[in-house]
């Protein structure tokens, strides 16, 4: 059976010389092993279309549950990420987030939607990179099931003052509800309106939003400890793309 669908490319390992064997995210048939044929070989058509973290139109022939690529076509290459060392590797991270987020052959288009939006947002260099990452960290666990609570304080259900936010329990509290909570760390008024933001906007409007330098930092440390926290793993990529930023 043939279809034709879109899908972003995960993941691409060679194999057997010419050809690379692909994880794809695709709108329609979610995420899929494929097989590139010859991929590999110089003048391929298949080659700009099926390297990491280009997005395109795919025509795939299955049978007996096996995925073969017979046509490719880019749509988008994100190219702006392809020249800058660290953005490369931050589009690598979020490949290695989607992959651990999505379910073989269960399309999920809000999280394949969520990906193209932040890689875009990436490629276009406008939004700052730390942003763009705290937002996908923090948007993605809300798809996926791990939506923090953040209307009141968890405790006594009033809007913090002093507010503090537990990565362990995904839960806000006020500082002084948090007495014998004290995983619970305190966080800045704009860094909670932040979360909320990205939390509740409409998907086109998530990376709308700006902050200062300090909330930022402070933003992009508990999005990422708040995924580490719930996931309870960690991310090779997301270690390289420390490395690289410092560079
Ligand atoms: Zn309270």
């Amino acid at each position: 059976m043939y279809t034709t669908t879109t899908g972003l490319v995960l993941r691409d390992s060679v194999y057997k010389e010419s050809s690379r064997i692909l994880t794809v995210l695709t709108d329609s048939m979610g995420k899929i092993t494929v097989n590139a044929r010859g991929a590999k070989r110089k003048g391929s058509k298949l080659m700009g279309a099926t390297q990491h973290l280009a997005y395109s139109e795919m025509t795939i022939f299955t049978e007996k549950g096996r995925h073969t690529l017979t046509e490719a076509r880019p749509i988008e290459l994100f190219e702006g990420l392809r020249d800058d060392l660290a953005l490369y590797a931050l589009g690598t991270y979020f490949s290695e987030l989607l992959e651990t987020f999505s379910n073989e052959d269960i399309p999920d288009p809000e999280i394949l939607s969520l990906g193209l939006n932040c890689l875009y947002a990436l490629s276009a260099g406008k939004t700052d990179p730390a942003l763009v990452k705290a937002a996908f960290e923090l948007r993605l666990m809300c798809i996926s099931g791990f939506e923090p609570m953040l209307d009141g304080c968890v405790k006594c259900g009033k809007e913090p003052e002093v507010p503090a936010f537990s990565v362990q329990g995904g839960t806000l509290m006020c500082a002084s509800c948090r007495v014998g909570d004290y995983e619970a760390r305190l966080i800045g008024r704009g860094t909670l309106a932040a979360m909320r933001h990205i939390s509740c906007s409409e998907p086109k409007k998530l990376l709308s939003f700006s902050v200062g330098e300090s909330t930022a930092r402070e933003l992009g440390s508990v999005c990422e400890s708040f995924l580490i926290a719930q996931l309870g793993q960690d991310f090779r990529s997301l270690d390289y793309y420390k490395q690289v930023r410092q560079i």
